[in-house]
């Protein structure tokens, strides 16, 4: 039985259909990457930048980065890695960038914005993940995109990284975190390689509740019918372009959420690495005809209670 387990745990998570979804994911600190590989993961979905950027007076030159970057990709030995370029704002204290106070955090200079009014430390970190880009397959996600001249700024800022470092290109996706983009995904498919749907802030910017509201925060579930309408329009847009959508928010890591996401045709979910063995467990007992079925009824509903009340098949 513990070498069946332990062979389950390595190979893909194939519905009862053969139909394949992606399990792969979030990590945020160098030692996690081996963690993600013995755990079963297929790579990494959300690699969050920001702990080479937190708690300290100076930021880290591109040297320590490209080295941290480079232990992760090896560490991963073949399978891909998606790389966020740095997602932090008004809402944690990075002395070294003085930002400025803001009222509302979430919906000031954060992510991309900060990232694209200091080029600089923008160009830095992108040399770093494309000269990482030579140990392995790497791809790179801007985080809190919310308008095409943000991608394209950002996507111009990145070519000028990769011809400064002489790498080859890679792939380019987005984080779909702010509802504009959900609501614009058709033009944001022609000019990205894939999607990651990020609910923790899609739930946030939609419901207007505050993530870390201490009594609102319950009621910001992604389960929300209006969440996930707003995934099939990715969905949809992005298969029309011939692109893919993953997902990289909590939803992905809950059995109820997964299976509703393959359903409305995600083919990528990206989780902490300790739900990893049972999404895959899981997503072997359904065949993706029920988990079609279920999310067509989720999307019918009127109330988040409703989709939280339907079987899993
Ligand atoms: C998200 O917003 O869902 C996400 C995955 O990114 P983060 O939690 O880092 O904001
Ligand atoms: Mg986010």
């Amino acid at each position: 039985v513990r070498d069946e387990e332990h062979a389950a745990r390595f190979q893909p998570a194939l519905m009862r259909d053969g139909t394949r979804v992606e399990v792969v994911a979030n990590i945020g600190k160098v030692n996690e990457a081996g963690q993600a590989v013995e755990a079963g993961a297929e790579g990494v979905g959300l690699m969050r930048t920001e702990f080479l950027f937190l708690g300290r007076e100076t930021p880290p030159d591109e040297e320590e980065q490209f080295q941290s970057y480079k232990a992760m990709v090896e560490a991963l030995a073949g399978l891909p890695i998606i790389i966020r370029t740095l997602d932090i704002g008004g809402d944690k204290a990075v002395p070294y960038l003085d930002l400025p106070h803001e009222d509302n955090p979430f919906l000031g200079e954060r992510g991309i914005r900060l990232c694209l009014n200091r080029p600089e430390l923008f160009l830095s970190q992108l040399r770093a993940v494309y000269r990482a880009s030579a140990a392995g397959p790497v791809r790179i996600m801007f985080p809190m995109i919310a308008t095409l001249e943000d991608l394209a700024a950002a996507k111009r800022l990145a070519e000028k990284a990769r011809i400064e470092v002489g790498a080859a290109p890679v792939p380019i996706g987005i984080m779909v975190e702010v509802p504009s983009v959900a609501l614009m995904a058709p033009e944001f498919a022609r000019e990205v390689d894939f999607f990651s749907v990020g609910t923790n802030d899609l739930t946030q910017y939609v419901m207007a509740i505050d993530r870390l509201h201490p009594s609102l925060a319950a009621k910001a579930d992604s389960l929300h019918p209006a969440i996930l309408r707003l995934i099939r329009q990715v969905v949809d847009a992005a298969e029309a372009a011939g692109k893919w959508v993953g997902v990289c928010g909590g939803l992905a890591g809950e059995p109820l959420g997964a299976v509703i996401l393959a359903g409305l045709g995600v083919r990528e979910l990206s989780m902490v690495v300790p739900s990893i063995a049972a999404i895959k467990a899981k997503m072997r007992t359904i065949r993706m005809d029920d988990a079609r079925a279920l999310a067509k009824k989720a999307l019918a509903c009127r109330d988040v209670k409703d989709v939280r009340a339907l079987p899993l098949p």
